[in-house]
């Protein structure tokens, strides 16, 4: 008998088959990894744009968040280095010029107040950044002048960023790949000749794709709000309409903690296609509000002055008390704002519900109260007012899209004004209102003029 007693037979029975399999060596392999190097940075999650709307087939989207978080840390470790050089020393040294600049992560009270700020152009294509004038960088013997082979090899690597984005440039960065000059320069030669090419091949195209999805720009501009939490996530789109793309998005933490978002948001991006804001700039150029900025504004400003005017009316009328989307924020041409509906579901627009007659003339009351606190309380005139441009949501009205409305003293206000009246009295007249005013009639009363005429010719040549 064993002196040590009997062995415990529960030996693991092992098969051949065991020893040999791949992929348990590998989990083994991973097990002893994640025990010799614990996760020391736990990567957050970042909120990321979903749905449907995610496109990871835009390698410079993708590239350009990521250098956004790149930067950031970037500029982090750089004042980090910055603070301790310097110490409590009396003179200082500024690193400001080695700081990545890029255009979306710049501070965001810079962004919030620039769209009142009309000298500067965000749209401006950055410069790209350079060795410093003086030409090296470091000192004593750890200099490094512009002309050093890694220093500029890499540098070369980064410069293909600047190649058109169909141009796949691979990750030479994330390689550390170091270019020579002549390498560079053969490459950046085929670039611009593959630019020109495809952009001769791709005009057509290029046009019909820039109507329906938004540019990179707004994208970016987009991410930035997921990015700091103000939204939660974006689900998709609502409405691609000719000046606008509408999003649905829930809403996340305000920074500040006076604001609160709403659950739910909408995102209004208005559309920077140049050709759009030729027909509608007769709201806005005449817009006395607008008149001194008018002249001097490129077409880009321009767009962002109808998100800033749908901002400025919205408001108003919110304060007037009539049902309207409430305003989250304004970014650029991105206007965020609170969501008319429920779980993703946008309020159906009158023109698509079908309303009891009951709930159709306290519609239709309610309709010519609004337009009477518009235009008495808020100082405007819808001038889009139309069936499309009302919802039906919570068994009431609600006035959306703004953006070209006016002050009654614009040079058309009043025509505008009657357009509104006539749209709204004939849908209410078909859909069985007979309370409902006639154009003319609801013209008199949101007004409070008396214009008698009783034909349609003389009244609108007194309006
Ligand atoms: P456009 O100038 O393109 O007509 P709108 O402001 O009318 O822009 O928005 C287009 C569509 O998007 C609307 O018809 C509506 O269905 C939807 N929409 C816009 N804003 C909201 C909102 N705040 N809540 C819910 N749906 C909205
Ligand atoms: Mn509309």
């Amino acid at each position: 008998q064993c002196p040590w007693g009997v062995p415990n037979t529960t030996s693991v029975s092992c098969s051949l088959a065991d020893v040999m399999s791949e992929q348990l060596a590998k989990e083994l392999e991973l097990e002893e990894e994640n025990a010799a190097f614990p996760e020391v940075v736990a990567v957050a999650e970042g909120p990321f744009i979903t749905g449907e709307n995610v496109d990871t087939s835009s390698d410079l989207m993708l590239a350009q968040m990521l250098q956004m978080e790149f930067d950031r840390e970037y500029d982090a470790q750089l004042r980090r280095e910055e603070k301790k050089i310097n110490g409590d020393s009396k003179v200082s040294i500024s690193f400001e010029n080695y700081r990545k600049v890029h255009p979306y992560d710049s501070d965001s009270s810079e962004d919030e107040v620039d769209w009142q700020d009309t000298r500067h152009d965000p749209y401006r294509a950055d410069k790209p950044t350079t060795t410093p004038r003086k030409g090296f960088i470091g000192k004593g013997k750890d200099i490094t002048t512009k002309h050093d082979e890694v220093v500029c090899g890499r540098k070369n690597t980064a410069r293909m960023e600047n190649f058109a984005p169909e141009f796949q440039v691979g990750d030479g960065i994330g390689m550390d790949l170091k270019l020579s000059n002549q390498v560079f320069n053969a490459l950046k030669q085929h670039a611009y000749s593959e630019e020109r090419r495809s952009a001769r091949l791709h005009e057509k195209k290029e046009h019909s794709t820039a109507e329906k999805a938004v540019d990179p720009k707004t994208r970016l501009l987009m991410y930035k709000m997921v990015n700091s939490g103000m939204l939660e996530t974006i689900t998709g789109c609502i409405s691609t309409g000719k000046e606008s793309v509408v999003f649905h998005a829930y809403g996340g933490k305000s920074a500040t903690e006076d604001k609160v978002i709403p659950p739910e948001c909408a995102i209004k991006v208005f559309k920077t296609t140049l050709n759009e804001f030729k027909n509608r700039d007769k709201y806005i150029k005449d817009d006395y509000r607008f008149k001194d900025r008018f002249s001097k504004l490129n077409p880009r400003k321009i767009i962002r002055m109808w998100a800033e005017k749908e901002m400025h009316n919205l408001t108003r009328m919110q304060n007037a008390g009539i049902p309207c989307p409430q305003v989250v924020i304004l970014k650029k041409h991105v206007l965020v704002m609170s969501f008319i509906g429920q779980d993703q579901v946008p309020a159906p627009k009158l023109k698509d519900v079908t309303l009891s007659s009951e709930d159709m003339k306290k519609a239709y009351y309610q309709v010519l109260n609004m337009m009477q606190q518009l235009y008495k309380e808020c100082n405007l005139v819808h001038a889009d007012l139309s069936e499309y441009n009302m919802l039906w949501h919570d068994g009431k009205v609600w006035l959306i899209d703004v953006s070209q409305s006016v002050e009654p003293t614009h040079p058309h206000g009043l025509e505008f004004l009657f357009r509104d009246c006539r749209n709204v009295s004939q849908f209410f007249q078909k859909g069985g209102v007979a309370e409902a005013l006639n154009e003319r009639e609801l013209f008199n009363a949101v007004s409070g003029f008396n214009i008698t005429a009783d034909n349609e010719v003389d009244f609108q040549a007194e309006v």
